[in-house]
């Protein structure tokens, strides 16, 4: 479900009068970047997740395709639509993209257009998978390699997730894990890869996957070593868990044929980064802005 107020071009409109034109290039061709942005409702009142991070990236995306971006404008406005909608436990989407002037590739002819809504906020990948966790299943397919398209927010470059991730959905998975071709984990179709073995926390590194704010976030609390790990490695993991700005940390149930449980770490860093989120423990508070 959508707020009914949208900020579009630099003003608060109604959803209804934002439809975009069907000769948008961003459209045909995924000439867009975005966002995913999480807001809470603290006992202080609404806060964004680490706002300034995600529109860092989002910055980044939008220099890549030679996009002019104002994103002090665009981070004022992640607080206008929460407060336009009054929400407080929201979902923020950050989207700029290519629209009318023609069908080409040359981007410089184009004229952006760019917009941030909010939504209430309910999980992706399911209201009763922090419980139960989700079952992972390892796709045939390969991730967009970063040499090819940059592992930032662009809008094509989902479709490589989509298909991934309805691939996993068919077998009768929640979700699909990317893995290349030397057997090297790198990501879900929306998230990041951590295992646990021994007691030890680990962030799955890879040049492919990509710099998940959450995967720095449970980094930074959890002194997990980053580095590459192989899908063997990973089936042998004693806990794994997905990080995402939308699954926050969720346990991995089951990977491929394999049974693992929620394990007592995942737990435990899920609950960590959920008093983090909401205000509730000193680590959190210089990464939530005020609404
Ligand atoms: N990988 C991909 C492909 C994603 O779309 C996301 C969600 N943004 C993530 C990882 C997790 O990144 P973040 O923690 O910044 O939301």
């Amino acid at each position: 479900m959508t707020a009914s107020t949208v900020w579009l071009d630099g003003t608060l409109v109604d959803t209804a009068a934002a439809a975009p034109s069907h000769l948008a290039n961003g459209l045909h061709y995924g000439t867009g970047v975005f966002e995913g942005i999480r807001s809470y409702a603290t006992t202080d009142g609404p806060r964004i997740f680490r706002l300034a991070e995600h529109m860092a990236r989002f910055a980044k995306g939008a220099a890549h395709l030679g996009m002019d971006v104002d994103i002090d404008a665009m981070a004022a406005a992640c607080a206008e639509v929460l407060r336009a909608n009054d929400l407080g436990d929201a979902y923020i989407r950050p989207l700029s993209w290519f629209d009318g002037g023609g069908l080409g590739l040359d981007m410089r002819v184009l004229t952006a257009r760019h917009m941030v809504a909010a939504m209430p906020w309910s999980t992706h990948l399911g209201d009763d998978t922090k419980a139960r966790g989700v079952t992972l299943r390892t796709s045939s397919w390969r991730r967009t390699p970063s040499t090819s398209v940059p592992a930032l927010k662009l809008c094509g470059n989902y479709v490589n997730s989509v298909i991934a991730r309805r691939e996993a959905l068919l077998a009768g998975y929640d979700e699909a894990l990317f893995v290349d071709d030397r057997g090297f984990v790198v990501e879900g179709s929306a998230e990041n890869v951590f295992m646990v073995r021994n007691g030890r926390v680990t962030a799955v590194q890879h040049a492919d996957a990509l710099p998940g704010i959450t995967r720095d976030t449970v980094r930074e609390l959890t002194g997990a070593t980053s580095r590459p790990v192989t899908a063997a490695e990973l089936a042998e993991a004693d806990e794994i868990f997905l990080v995402g700005t939308s699954v926050e940390v969720t346990g991995v149930a089951r990977l491929d044929e394999r049974d693992l449980g929620v394990g007592p770490v995942t737990r435990e860093v899920a609950a960590l980064y959920d008093a983090v989120v909401r205000g509730q423990h000193d680590a959190g508070h210089a990464w939530l802005a005020a609404a």
